[in-house]
Parts: structure tokens; sequence; C-alpha cells
């Protein structure tokens, strides 16, 4: 049974189970998830989506191969401007809004102020445009010296994930006192909060386009923009699952740690590596749990013990490898972070499964942000009282 999702510009949105490669090289296809089409696999849904004026002739070339589809979005930007419907009015800051670079930033330095005891604020480094890329530490009262790592917003259209970093930290400084355990783990680990690493495609996101997913430094002898910072790290590099070609979405850069975004994240893991023991990247969507590693279909040496870890957490979520689970992709933080000895690295595709994509409603960031939070402190409880 072939199947698949797309999905389209301002007019149409298709989800299919299979497509086949001919598509792709007639039309122009933005595919959601899969990443590429070199990850898509017999039997697999993919979603993806095409410009309006195109969807017709897609939809017939479908039909015409008997290939399962189903529409989703039929039109995009009506789904996106009703991302906004959150009830909260207030203007600035919210959690239960999707807040610009600009207000995230201002966060940044409040949230630090208003909880000296708890939280503080470093510039770990820049981004290709000049902006600082800020880094939260919440601690507690920690001897220890024991931490772990979550950052945010790698791929700029992902919106819903810089708001759960943001949801995390407000969390984390509310209930610090009342909650037992989120006070148990503030006791004794450091937590580092990156709320958006690829600061100045989040920026354009909001900006120029919404669907941008890549950094934006230039590329010699290309026009085009950007490198995927999730291809960019020194873990198989450009190997599998990634693009070699500057215009492609999967665009591995010109070397690892090619992006000032990557190396600077990069730099501040290898300083800290005797402390961090735990690392975290959120993405969206999909709604898996992944694991080491995605380059290579060997399994980790704590194989066992991830599944086991993953596997507890909530309902709706599925969990693996992610060669296994959905498609080799080489040059991913979380394998550069398991083999830089971080022995518990997940990556987090939050909602949903394809329903919204990208352009997940603000009224889900409250139980979206709410799931993962009890997986966050599962898995930092379970490395506080079994890893250390
Ligand atoms: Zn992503």
């Amino acid at each position: 049974m072939q199947v698949g999702l797309f999905t389209i510009d301002t007019n149409l949105t298709i989800v299919i189970t299979y497509v086949y490669i001919f598509i792709c090289s007639t039309f122009q296809i933005d595919f959601w998830n899969p990443d590429t089409i070199t990850q898509v696999k017999p039997e697999m849904r993919v979603d993806f989506r095409v410009e309006a004026d195109k969807s017709s002739d897609v939809e017939s070339l479908l039909e015409q191969r008997g290939v399962e589809y189903e529409i989703l979005i039929d039109n995009l930007k009506t789904v996106l401007d009703a991302q906004f419907d959150s009830n909260v009015r207030a203007t600035g800051h919210n959690y239960e809004k999707y807040n610009n670079w600009e207000t995230i930033a201002a966060w940044t330095a409040d949230i630090a102020a208003q909880n000296a005891n708890l939280v503080s604020r470093t510039q770990i480094g820049t981004t290709f445009q000049g902006r600082p890329i800020y880094l939260l530490k919440v601690i507690g009262f920690n001897f220890f010296l024991t931490a772990i790592f979550m950052d945010c917003g790698f791929h700029a259209r992902e919106w819903i994930s810089p708001a759960f970093c943001q949801w995390f930290v407000k969390e984390a400084v509310s209930t610090y006192g009342s909650d037992t355990l989120m006070t148990r783990l503030l006791n004794n680990l450091d937590f580092y909060i990156l709320p958006v690493l690829n600061i100045d495609g989040y920026v354009y996101t909001w900006t120029n386009y919404r669907m941008w997913r890549k950094t934006r430094s230039t590329n010699s002898g290309s026009s085009c923009i950007g490198t995927d910072p999730n291809r960019n790290f020194n873990a198989g590099w450009c190997s599998v699952g990634a693009s070699k070609r500057p215009c492609d979405d999967t665009y591995c850069g010109s070397a690892p740690e090619s992006e000032k975004e990557t190396k600077a994240l990069a730099d501040f893991i290898r300083k800290n590596l005797s402390t961090i023991k735990a690392y975290l990247t959120i993405h969206s969507y999909s709604q898996m749990l992944l694991f080491p590693y995605s380059y290579t279909y060997s399994i980790p040496e704590n194989y066992a013990e991830l599944v086991k870890l993953a596997s507890l957490y909530g309902t709706k979520y599925t969990s693996g490898s992610g060669a296994s689970t959905i498609y080799p992709a080489a040059g991913g933080s979380d394998d550069w972070a398991y083999d830089q000895g971080i022995k518990y690295s997940f990556t987090f595709e939050l909602r949903d499964t394809g329903r919204y994509g990208f352009a997940l409603p603000e009224s889900q960031i409250k139980p979206t942000s709410e799931e993962t939070l009890i997986a966050d402190k599962y898995i930092a409880n379970y490395i506080l009282s079994y890893a250390l």
C-alpha cells in the first residue's frame, strides 16, 4: 500500500505514503517528512508541499501511478494564519504564543534577572548575521557538577521547538521548591537551555519565508543560502541523508561545523564534556523520541538502556535509533554528542504527526510542552538515579 502526504504552499497540502522520484524531478517539492527524497523508503508515508498552481498536476500524476494520497492542508496560508489561535491577547512575551526572536531575546534577560538565584544567561557565540546566541543555565543547589544540555530551534520553521525551551525554563523556575521532582532535579543537576540555535533562520521565518529551514549563511560559488545545521556535525558528515548541493534543504555545509552556530554549540559542549551527561535536542514534527545512531545502522553500546528509557516515556510517541526508526541521516548533533561520550543523547520530534506539520497551532503549545516536560524530567531523573 502506498500512501503519502503532500502539502502545498499557498494552496494545497496532500499527505502521501510514498512518492516517486520522478515527481521530484518534475516538480519543485518541499519535503516536510522525511527531509529529502533520498530518505523515502517503500511503504513510508511522505509529507510534502507543492506550490498551489502545481497541485492538480501532482494529483493527476499520483492518481495515474496509483499512489494513495490525502490532502492535509489545501491552503497553507490559511492554516498559517490560524496558527495564532492562542486566547492570550497580551502583547509581548507569552508562553502560550509563538514569540519572535526579539521577544525571546528580551525574555532570556528578564527571566535571568527575575530569578537570579536559579537562572543565569551567557552568550556562547554569534550567528552568521551577528546575533548573540544565548544560553540559559538553570541550577538549584548543586554539589555534583553534573549537567544536562538541551537545545531548541535548529530548524527555523519548527516553531514549537523554541516554544518548548521557553516552557521548560518557566516550569523550572515556577515549580522549584514546590514540585518534588523538579526540586530534586535542580538541586542535583545543572540544566543548560539554548532557546534558539539557528536564530538567523528563525528570524527569517518571521520576516520573509515561514517555511525556511536552514541557517542564513552565504555559500561560495552558489547564490543559494544556508546550511542544514543538523547535517553539519562531524558524525559521518555528509555521508548519507544529506546533500552536498547548497541549494538543497539538507545541505551539509562546506565542512563539519562550517556554521558559526553549530561551531559555537560544539565548542561549548566540548569545553563542558566532563559535566554534561545528557544531550537533548528538540525538533518537530512526527512525535518521535530518537537516539543514536542516525548515520549508521550500528547500535550504540548502551542501546538496550536507551530503548528502555525512551519506551517508558509518554503515550503517542514512537522511539528507536534514528537510522532504523526513520531514516539514515548523517551529521546530526545527537550522534555527534554521543560520539563525544555523552551516552544519553536524544532527539525529540514534537507534535504533530502531520495534520498541521510545521503549522502547529499555538493552542497546542501547552499540551505539547506538558507531555515533553514529563519525558525530560523522566530522563533527567533516570540519569540522576542510575547514571552517575
Ligand atoms: Zn528539525
